[in-house]
């Protein structure tokens, strides 16, 4: 077999999180990877300005986003870890529905996988152990920082998903990486959604009392309902926080960025590098 058959034989894929980063990759790759496949891993657990994003970001990328579910959703795994929610400790979420699936529909093909991780950032991204993956990461190579995606949302005319007015990171809506006062904003904008969380919690922890006398809880310390009692207390810190945050960043800087500002005040914990892109 010739060179350039292997050539014609790689895939460029590119995932899209739902979140900005990954967003603006795509739109900058359009023009530069032409015959690039964008995808999203649908955990089902999604938030509808998600959805209502990525219709937007398929119109300007003139191409459809293939959507990739895993054959086994949230609750089946849920099962198979012994009833115990996902963490940052244990994240079996990121793993069977958003790392399996991209490895099931690529399979054995070469690939060049296009992660959003910028400039600015000091993470890792997920980096397939599969050999036939290469991961490649334009913009940290190009040095694009935030204010590059900015400019490349709006000039593309599709700005931000409509959660950043609340929430600043992509993912399934009962997300354990989401700090006090987003949990308070899902309470807000989607109380039908806030309370299938508070199921989930309710589930675990009769069962886990049930049989070791433990609780398990999505925010770190406090059960959802514990965490809305002191709503009052949490938006107080939080418009606190905001305050500082005005303060500190330059003027006539984006709003999301005094947000974001004021939500690492609260955990800054650098969220997962596969579903916060
Ligand atoms: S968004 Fe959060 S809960 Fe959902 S798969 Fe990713 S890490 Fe897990």
């Amino acid at each position: 077999m010739t060179d350039e058959a292997d050539t014609k034989k790689v895939r460029h894929v590119l995932g899209i999180s739902g979140g900005k980063d990954s967003s603006a990759l795509a739109v900058y790759m359009r023009d530069r990877v032409p015959e690039m496949e964008y995808f999203f891993c649908d955990t089902g657990a999604e938030l509808p300005e998600t959805y209502e994003y990525l219709n937007r970001l398929e119109a300007a990328l003139g191409k459809s986003i293939v959507r990739l579910n895993a054959d086994r959703d949230f609750d089946h795994w849920m099962e198979v870890y012994q009833g115990t929610l996902p963490s940052p400790q244990m994240r079996w979420c990121t793993k069977n529905l958003k790392i399996k699936p991209l490895e099931d529909w690529v399979g054995d093909d070469k690939v060049i996988s296009y992660v959003a991780i910028r400039a600015d950032e000091n993470r890792l991204g997920y980096v397939s152990t599969k050999p036939n993956i290469e991961a490649v990461f334009p913009f940290r190579e190009d040095g694009i920082d935030k204010d590059g995606v900015m400019r490349i949302l709006e000039e593309a005319g599709i700005g931000l998903p409509g959660y950043y007015e609340w929430r600043t990171r992509s993912g399934c809506y009962f997300c354990f990486f989401q700090r006090k006062h987003e949990w308070v904003g899902l309470k807000e904008r989607h109380p039908d959604l806030f309370d299938r969380a508070v199921e989930y919690e309710e589930k675990v922890r009769y069962r886990h009392t049930a049989m070791k006398g433990r609780n398990y809880t999505w925010s770190q310390g406090e059960s959802l309902p514990e965490l809305i009692e002191r709503k009052e207390e949490i938006e107080a810190k939080h418009r606190a926080a905001l305050e500082r945050a005005a303060k500190r960043i330059k003027p006539n800087r984006p709003l999301l960025e005094v947000l974001s500002d004021a939500l690492d005040s609260d955990d800054d914990e650098a969220g997962c590098s596969v579903c916060h892109l």
